[in-house]
């Protein structure tokens, strides 16, 4: 396949390239050229749309999808008050299913090819929603949430058939198809057992499989878990000694990280899923931009529904500069951190994040009003990322593959 269009492209958080004019050739599911003249006589051509690669959501809670729009300015309640009866609901099978297929439905609308996802504590639930992914062409990582205890009984399996399911899902998913990827996923250490992120950190590794929780989001959260692991000085050494830490392990928010902690995440290579709109949304705090970058930390963006609104992911690009209200953020950076540098914290910057020769064609088309007078990168991502009723998705592909 051989398509003539315009292409911007994430070169590093400082910069981004746009060609207005090139010709990608795919073949199968890879990028085999990006060039300036065509390679054969017969190509699509797009040259009115604009090709970017496909959005990475780091960080999205699939079960939650419902539950979007309820407000409450404390994480803890929301969690009791919103979130863990609509993650109940999935223990519906029918329910999960119209959940599922709504949330990929979405993600291929808001030009996402990639998402890590929770599921629910549903060993049902999440069976279902790889059925969904496969169904949807879309690249995923998800995982059956794990808790044991401090919550509701029906999300607490015991740490002994909290470990079968997740083992089980992983051995019947990760890697059935090229897009599909199973991420263990212990929700955060307050409704752990010490054993249940032990036993997980221990086979994930053995496995080389990755791992996402939650760390540092909001101050009771935080004196909880200072209250619950007496034996260790901080957050962040919680899942230092139980194993959880390290160079595929994905940690959302960190917001309120010591220094002694920070230099733990990067000593382990831990990486980072910042959700701006959610930390804005529930009052957690502001990401410490340039505390992370300092540490060379590594982390992309994520949405995280249902704290967050929105799965399209130039509007979590905004909320990212709006946060950092002593910062700027440059556009090329919001752009590389829903892109590239997500693919990097994935450890999968070789072959998705980019429209490079050799890279999985995930691409997205958009049709930009008033396309014809931009002319440079910045321009183009602003105009995606405050002006979004400017941008329309005219095609989606994963792999090569149209999925919309
Ligand atoms: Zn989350």
């Amino acid at each position: 396949m051989l398509i003539k269009t315009g292409i911007l492209n994430p070169v590093s958080p400082e910069k981004a390239e746009f060609i207005r004019k090139c010709f990608l050739e795919i073949r199968g599911d890879v990028i085999v050229s990006v060039s300036d003249k065509a390679s054969g006589k017969d190509f699509i051509d797009y040259s009115d749309y604009l090709c970017t690669p496909g959005f990475i959501d780091l960080h999205a809670h699939l079960s939650q999808f419902s539950a979007r729009g309820n407000s409450n300015p404390q994480l803890l309640d929301w969690l009791n008050n919103y979130v863990f009866p609509e993650e109940i609901k999935s223990f519906n099978p029918p329910y999960a299913e119209k959940i599922a297929e709504e949330f990929f439905t979405e993600l291929k609308k808001s030009g996402t090819t990639s998402v890590i996802a929770y599921v629910s504590a549903s060993e049902k639930a999440t069976d279902i929603a790889f059925r969904q992914a496969e169904k949807a062409g879309i690249r995923v990582w998800a995982g059956n949430v794990q808790m044991d205890c401090n919550a509701p009984e029906k999300l607490c399996a015991s740490t002994e058939e909290n470990l079968r399911i997740s083992f089980a899902l992983f051995e019947k998913w990760h890697q059935k198809t090229p897009l599909l990827n199973y991420i263990f996923t212990p929700r955060f250490a307050p409704v752990c057992s010490r054993e249940l992120m032990k036993e997980t950190g221990d086979y994930a590794l053995k496995n080389k499989i990755k791992i996402q929780s939650h760390l540092s989001e909001n101050h009771n959260e935080n004196l909880w878990v200072k209250d619950l692991f007496p034996e260790c000085k901080s957050y962040t050494e919680v899942y230092l000694k139980y194993g959880l830490l390290g160079e595929n392990t994905i940690m959302a928010h960190c917001l309120h990280l010591q220094e002694r902690e920070i230099k733990i995440m990067a000593e382990t290579g831990t990486k980072i899923a910042h959700c701006p709109e959610s930390n804005l949304f529930l009052k957690s705090g502001i990401f410490p931009l340039k505390e992370i970058e300092k540490a060379e930390l590594s982390f992309g963006l994520g949405s995280d529904v249902a704290a967050g609104s929105s799965l399209f992911m130039p509007y979590h690009m905004r909320i990212m500069d709006y946060m950092q209200i002593k910062n700027y953020v440059p556009p090329e950076k919001t752009f590389y951190s829903a892109t590239l540098g997500s693919a990097k914290v994935l450890n999968e910057h070789d072959s998705i994040g980019s429209i490079e020769v050799g890279k999985q064609a995930d691409l997205a088309f958009w049709e930009i009003k008033d396309y014809a007078l931009y002319n440079n990168a910045r321009k183009i991502i602003q105009t995606m990322q405050y002006l979004p009723d400017k941008a329309s998705l005219k095609e989606l592909l994963v792999a090569g593959k149209k999925v919309l």
